[in-house]
């Protein structure tokens, strides 16, 4: 029988660095381990919160008063290879940006615009990840996925996950339906289709030097822009962006850039414009903010921080500051990318 821990603080498994005392904790090191939980009474009786890494979730409350089933699935495998390409099947509790580095020490690309995203390979369907013009969506093939009702083993393509910015059908609808055990991705070997596209990237890519990219550079660019913008998780608790980039029709864009001519933007369609909700919030003054133990990280006016000490209910009283001053300055309701667990 899995081991099941009573009364476990879960600030070392929250970025956040948020106290709070679950009530029951498991950890997961095999399908067998997951399908055997689901059988059990504990499993029934209580609420559950699939864990990863925990750093898309604020953790409000002192108490969680269900059972947290941490996924510590692990393994890395080649399902098959091309001179061409090459299939990873990926344990769903491996840490995502030590994947991207096994991925570049053995010259497979497709995710080195992914470099040090915290968090596990299995929370990565949960909001395809994504940054720097790239997504989890552009290499995955399959999401293998234990159905909590059954405990049956099931694999969804691409399609079935429904991806979207920040989105999946795992955040939705099938949310806390399925308990992600791996991915299959397909990445490439030898010859790289690069995505410098980024402004920023290019910018350091020719501060370099750089002529010839490889994934190695495409890496270690990104690695140094988001250590410039985001903050050191062993200094402050932070679960990065705590807000979507709203999406907007594009007659209020033109309203908008009519009154504020320098609104950046990306990812246009017929209808609409994404544009970044870090801009709203530095244009309320808010970039920098504190409120008690918490603040808008100063580098950064999308991501909230703990400095020292602060609890769930602090970050909600600060989102929600922040979105009531968007809504009355812009007209925009921003909606949160951080999972918030109550
Ligand atoms: C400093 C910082 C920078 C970040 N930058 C980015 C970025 O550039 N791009 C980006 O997309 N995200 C970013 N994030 C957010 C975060 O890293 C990702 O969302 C990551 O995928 C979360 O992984 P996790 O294992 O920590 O998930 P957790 O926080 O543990 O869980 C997140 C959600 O997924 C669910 N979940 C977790 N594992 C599973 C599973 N195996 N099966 C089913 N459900 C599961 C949880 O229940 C929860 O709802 C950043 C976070 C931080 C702290």
């Amino acid at each position: 029988m899995v081991s099941i821990e009573e009364n476990v603080n879960l600030f070392p498994y929250n970025t956040f660095r948020v106290t709070s005392t679950a009530r029951y904790l498991v950890r997961i090191r095999s399908i067998s381990e997951i399908q055997e939980l689901i059988h059990s009474e504990i499993f029934d009786r209580n609420k559950r919160l699939i864990l990863g890494g925990g750093s898309n979730v604020l953790l409000v409350g002192y108490i969680f008063d269900g059972l947290v089933i941490k996924n510590m699935i692990s393994g890395i495998n080649i399902i098959r290879q091309s001179d061409t390409n090459v299939e990873l099947k990926i344990g769903g509790g491996e840490n995502w940006h030590a994947l991207v580095m096994y991925c570049l020490d053995n010259d497979f690309g497709g995710i080195e615009n992914l470099t040090l995203i915290p968090g596990t390979v299995g929370a990565a369907p949960v909001q395809n990840i994504g940054a720097y013009g790239v997504e989890l969506k552009d290499v995955l093939l399959l999401v293998e996925a234990i159905e909590l009702s059954t405990g049956k083993l099931r694999y969804f393509t691409r399609g079935e996950c429904r991806f979207g910015y920040r989105e999946s059908i795992f955040k939705n609808e099938w949310k806390d339906k399925y308990f992600i055990s791996a991915v299959i991705l397909k990445l490439s070997k030898g010859r790289h289709q690069l995505n410098t596209g980024y402004d920023s990237i290019s910018k350091v890519l020719n501060e370099q030097n750089i002529t010839v990219p490889t994934i190695q550079s495409v890496s270690e660019a990104v690695a140094k822009i988001r250590k410039s913008k985001l903050p050191n998780l062993d200094e402050v608790g932070s679960a990065g962006s705590f807000f979507k980039n709203p999406c907007i029709d594009r007659d209020k864009y033109h309203l908008m850039k009519l009154a504020h001519p320098t609104l950046p933007s990306f990812a246009h369609t017929t209808d609409s414009v994404t544009i970044p909700a870090a801009w709203l919030i530095e244009l309320c003054r808010l970039k920098g903010k504190r409120l008690g133990n918490v603040g808008v990280y100063r580098n950064h006016a999308l991501v909230l921080v703990n400095y020292f000490d602060g609890t769930g209910d602090e970050v909600l009283v600060l989102a929600a500051d922040i979105h009531e001053n968007v809504l009355r300055v812009f007209g925009i309701s921003l909606i949160p990318e951080v999972n918030i667990i109550k």
